[in-house]
């Protein structure tokens, strides 16, 4: 479903992305770890083009999404984004939040996109808040919305950066539980999140990242019993 072919990118001078060689099938849970500022977050944002590369390929659902001619608008319609800050419209509802792509984008009519919508605000345990505005939400809920406005565009992969890392405490687990189930209903997902307890858990395979380059990749049982390089020891020690 994903893949990334000897992938670089700079910032100015800043080598960000280091020949990033990478797979996602279809239906497997990729959880990306590393340290801060490692390059986690140009990595996922790749995929949909957020950001642009400037070597290599990156292919998603057997399109080239870094070849020039890519639509971007049908790309991200297929590869949904979660992001740490959910960013939902504040002066929409959240009926409006997740039915304003749909309807524009894919042209739906309003009476189906709000039938999806509600399911998926059911899907997401917040059917009851659908007329409320964003600020009157928790942040564990905003994220729930966040989530559901991603999958109304019907996305083959989902992409998630920090999703929790906003989040108090207490609301991580409501979040984590929506991600846990959506992996489980056979989404592709890419996931970069410190939750070490969601990795071990839902993830078919983490991925370590260290100055742009992949130093482990493993499944969560072998990456967390026996992780072989000293940056990834050392990363997991300070989690601890
Ligand atoms: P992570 O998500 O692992 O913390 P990022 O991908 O956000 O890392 O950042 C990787 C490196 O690239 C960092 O050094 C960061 O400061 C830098 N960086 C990120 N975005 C930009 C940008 N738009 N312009 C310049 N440098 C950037
Ligand atoms: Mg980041």
């Amino acid at each position: 479903m994903i893949r990334f072919i000897n992938v670089h990118k700079w910032f100015k001078d800043l080598h960000v992305l280091n020949g990033i060689d990478l797979q996602v099938a279809q239906g497997e849970v990729v959880v990306v770890c590393g340290p801060s500022g490692s390059g986690k977050s140009t990595l996922i944002r790749t995929v949909n083009q957020l950001e642009s590369i400037n070597e290599g390929e990156i292919w998603v659902d057997g399109k080239n999404v870094t070849d020039p001619k890519t639509d971007l608008n049908a790309l991200r319609a297929e590869v949904g984004f979660v992001f740490q800050h959910f960013n939902l419209y504040p002066h929409l509802s959240v009926l409006d939040n997740i039915t304003l792509s749909p309807m524009r984008v894919k042209k739906m009519e309003r009476v189906a996109a709000e039938k999806r919508a509600e399911e998926l605000l059911e899907r997401v345990g917040l059917a009851h808040k659908k007329d409320a505005f964003p600020a009157q939400l928790s942040g564990g809920q905003q994220q729930r919305v966040a989530i559901a406005r991603g999958l109304a565009m019907q996305p083959q992969v989902m992409l998630f950066d920090e999703p929790t890392s906003a989040l108090d405490p207490e609301m991580i687990g409501e979040v984590l539980k929506v991600m846990k189930d959506l992996a489980e209903s056979g989404m592709t997902m890419m996931v970069v999140t410190h939750e070490m307890g969601f990795a071990r858990e839902v993830a078919d395979r983490v991925v370590f990242v260290d100055h742009g380059r992949i130093l482990e990749e493993a499944p969560p049982e072998e990456f967390f019993m026996r992780p072989q390089h000293e940056r990834a020891q050392q990363f997991l020690r300070q989690l601890l």
